[in-house]
């Protein structure tokens, strides 16, 4: 029996559970299934929250981070066969929205510390047929540098967030995540720090050209009814879903800041040689997971599974050592990428995780 749950969705969705039946009651009462008001509202909030003036409900994460480079292709910006710089050490996600666009990922190396994607890399990665950047904030923590950002931008290079785990977060100029690069994708897939009841995604941009034409390319590609201006998808954001996700996302930054309560407790208490912890945030950090290297890691958890205490590993594979990659990235050399896959090990920072738990998690990693 595992006495500090990695993460327990029934239990993280409890203090939520009366205000969605009655939002979903909502819906199933207005009789429109299929967008509508709840789902205009959701956008209305997501876009005010994070300080951009267009957001867009999509089905899932994976798909709004499709739909926008599908849409700088659509609108001249990309081609395909252009180059994407992305982060090695990500989800894969991130990496197939490229490909399924024909656009070629050009993986660069993250910083050692931040496990995030390492600027200078990122330079050192441009080729005159660079037209877009992806940075992800993974694990909750900004991943990005406005120096840098306005030279790409003056080189014409698009820049994407990939935010599916860090909304919320603020950079050192108090902007939100999702309000940094030229468009923004946000997953509330359910164990995200804001997870719908299914798959639930959304874009951000300051492009009203964008906005529209994610809209567009997400609803068969039709600009208005029975008119489709491109060869598009169905990618729509489920109101039921967006009704949910406007009832989770009153709380965002208290359970942000619970997050980083946490955090804060596992970075002062746990005090083990073995363990090398995530390094403090120098911007923001919503604690999405909180990632601790060890070489010993099979051992590691081993030791938490005796103990009560539950992990997972984000990720154990990178995505250019996946089998579905492996033709074409699969010889690259990425050492510390690959060290990263080896040594992770994600300790519990869940909505139910109480400061109590973290203090006695902290105490029997100490003794391992
Ligand atoms: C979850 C996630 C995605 C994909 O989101 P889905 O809603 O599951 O499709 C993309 N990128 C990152 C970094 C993620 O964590």
């Amino acid at each position: 029996m595992t006495k500090y749950p990695f993460l327990d969705l029934h239990d993280a969705t409890a203090p939520f559970r009366d205000d969605i039946i009655k939002a979903i009651t909502d819906v199933v009462d207005s009789g429109r299934y299929v967008g509508g008001y709840a789902c205009e509202k959701f956008e209305k909030e997501l876009a005010e929250i994070t300080g951009v003036p267009y957001c867009v409900g999509v089905s899932n994460g994976l798909d709004a981070l499709r739909l926008i480079f599908r849409v700088y292709i659509e609108l001249g910006v990309l081609k395909k066969g252009d180059e994407v710089i992305v982060p090695a050490n990500t989800y894969i996600a991130s990496i197939l929205a490229v490909t399924d666009n024909g656009l070629i990922p050009v993986f660069v190396e993250p910083d050692n510390r931040t496990l995030n994607l390492n600027w200078d890399n990122v330079l050192a990665a441009i080729t005159p047929r660079t037209r877009a950047v992806l940075t992800v904030h993974l694990y909750g923590r900004v991943a990005w540098d406005d120096v840098i950002a306005s030279r790409l931008r003056d080189k014409g290079i698009i820049l994407v967030e990939d935010n599916a785990q860090a909304i919320g977060a603020l950079s050192i100029k108090g902007m939100r995540t999702g309000a940094l690069g030229d468009a923004a994708a946000f997953s509330f897939y359910p164990t995200k720090n804001i997870g719908a009841l299914g798959d639930a995604g959304a874009v951000t941009t300051y492009d009203r050209k964008v906005a529209d034409m994610v809209r567009s390319l997400a609803n068969y590609g039709s600009d208005r009814r029975y008119h489709n201006i491109v060869q598009g998808y169905n990618c729509r954001l489920d109101p039921i879903q967006a009704a949910v996700l406007s009832v989770k996302l009153k709380r965002l930054d208290e359970e942000n800041e619970r997050r980083r309560a946490l955090a804060d407790i596992y970075t002062s208490n746990i005090k083990n040689p073995k363990i090398t912890l995530p390094l403090s945030a120098d911007q923001d950090m919503v604690w999405h997971q909180y990632v601790i290297q060890t070489e010993n890691r099979d051992e590691f958890t081993q030791f938490l599974d005796r103990n009560g205490v539950g992990w997972d590993i984000h990720y154990a594979v990178p995505p250019h050592r996946q089998p579905c990659y492996q033709k074409e990235f699969g010889h690259l050399d990425l050492p510390v990428t690959d060290k990263i896959a080896r040594t992770v090990v994600s300790l519990p920072i869940s909505p139910t995780t109480t400061a109590d738990d973290a203090k006695m998690i902290a105490t029997i990693v100490n003794t391992f």
